[in-house]
């Protein structure tokens, strides 16, 4: 039945995109690793990160497995928000911003790559006009890398896609390989 799936999980990357959204787009930006961003400094800033869009208290899922090593606070001055790093062996860690950890998920949790960790949080609340969004930040061995390079568009995830026509036609048309 997701014949073409399988097909899209052998050729593509290795990381599971964290909400089977697309890229932001919006009045603040897009959600591109390296886009342009403003800040309050005269100082030229641009994203270290990519936006998947999600919908407010959706499950989000892990991009990779390996082991909690962080909650944290994206905002030291609004403390509602938090992000969930993972990290593996290979020195691969993950921040995946804005989630509300699930109850089982704690510094030192073992988690599956696909396994959800957590709810994603209110952040178009926070700011007017912005889209839901899981704001991902990879890191190997200290570096940052572009998640665009590691991390599939949408979660491939039978389940996931099961009844889901809208979203398994826009996979077909983008993603099944030409022979
Ligand atoms: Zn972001």
């Amino acid at each position: 039945m997701f014949k073409w799936f399988n097909k899209i999980k052998r050729k593509n990357k290795k990381f599971t995109n964290p909400t089977g959204g697309v890229v932001r787009n919006d009045n603040y930006g897009f959600g591109h690793f390296g886009a342009p961003r403003t800040s309050n400094s005269s100082n030229r800033k641009t994203h270290n990160g990519t936006d998947y869009l999600a919908e407010a208290d959706q499950e989000v899922r892990a991009c990779i497995s390996g082991k909690v090593s962080k909650i944290g606070y994206p905002y030291a001055s609004d403390l509602q928000y938090r992000y969930v790093e993972i990290t593996n062996d290979d020195g691969y860690s993950v921040r995946h911003f804005y989630v509300f950890p699930a109850s089982d998920i704690d510094v030192g949790t073992k988690v599956k790559q696909g396994q959800a960790i957590g709810q994603c949080q209110n952040l178009a609340k926070k700011y007017r006009g912005m889209k839901n969004h899981v704001h991902v930040e990879i890191k190997k061995d200290g570096e940052l890398l572009n998640p665009e390079g590691l991390i599939n568009n949408y979660i491939l995830s039978p389940d996931t896609l099961k009844g889901n026509h809208n979203l398994q036609n826009q996979i077909k048309k983008k993603y099944v390989p030409h022979k």
